[in-house]
């Protein structure tokens, strides 16, 4: 029989520690990340007129088009021949969830579960702020928390809703985070 292939989702605040605990996962459980960030970051590095377009977005802290990110993010997906991925950061609105789930159904993968890692917005900023990537200015900061809690807080009640969600206390050391994330995925038995 052919297993369908795994797909985990992390979603959390930006400066949530989704990246290292993306990274725990990986070498514990042996899934293969995708980055919907980095995904967008590698195609501004192409020069064209559509990377200048998402550096635009991403320089302001926007989420790009639904189209724009649905496509990279499938197409990405797709391609790979791991059988078992872990998606950064995608799906963040409610319309990308829908494509999202409508594309896993129709090409037989399996949603795990759903990893949200909640972090009080102060400790974000604080994080963020000894970050320095280039779209850690302050408007952009503010633009992404705040579409966090209003438009990805629905991408986490529709998962929560089909009983896919983990809510995570990401107000802890990384460490402690972690142990809660591998005791609750050994229960999901992934
Ligand atoms: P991140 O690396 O996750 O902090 O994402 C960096 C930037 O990429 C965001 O501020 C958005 O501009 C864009 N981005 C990341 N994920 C998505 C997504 N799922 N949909 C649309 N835009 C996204």
């Amino acid at each position: 029989m052919i297993m369908p292939k795994k797909i985990l989702v992390v979603l959390g605040p930006a400066g949530s520690g989704k990246s290292t605990q993306i990274e725990f996962i990986k070498r514990d459980f042996g899934y293969k990340p995708l980055s919907m960030g980095d995904a967008l970051r590698e195609e501004t590095k192409k020069k064209t007129r559509l990377s200048k377009e998402i550096q635009n977005y991403i320089v302001q802290g926007k989420l790009v088009p639904l189209e724009l990110a649905s496509d990279l993010m499938l197409g990405k997906i797709k391609k790979e021949m791991s059988s078992k991925l872990l998606l950064d950061g995608f799906p963040r609105e409610l319309e990308q969830a829908v494509v999202f789930d409508y594309f896993l159904y129709s090409n037989d993968y399996q949603l795990v579960g759903v990893i949200n890692i909640n972090v009080h917005k102060k400790e974000c900023i604080k994080r963020l702020m000894l970050r320095k990537r280039k779209d850690d200015t302050e408007t952009a900061i503010t633009k992404r928390l705040e579409d966090y809690y209003t438009i990805t807080k629905k991408v986490i009640e529709r998962y929560k809703e089909k009983g896919k969600l983990m809510d995570i206390n990401g107000n802890k050391p990384i460490e402690d985070v972690y142990k809660e994330i591998k005791r609750k995925l050994k229960k999901w038995k992934i």
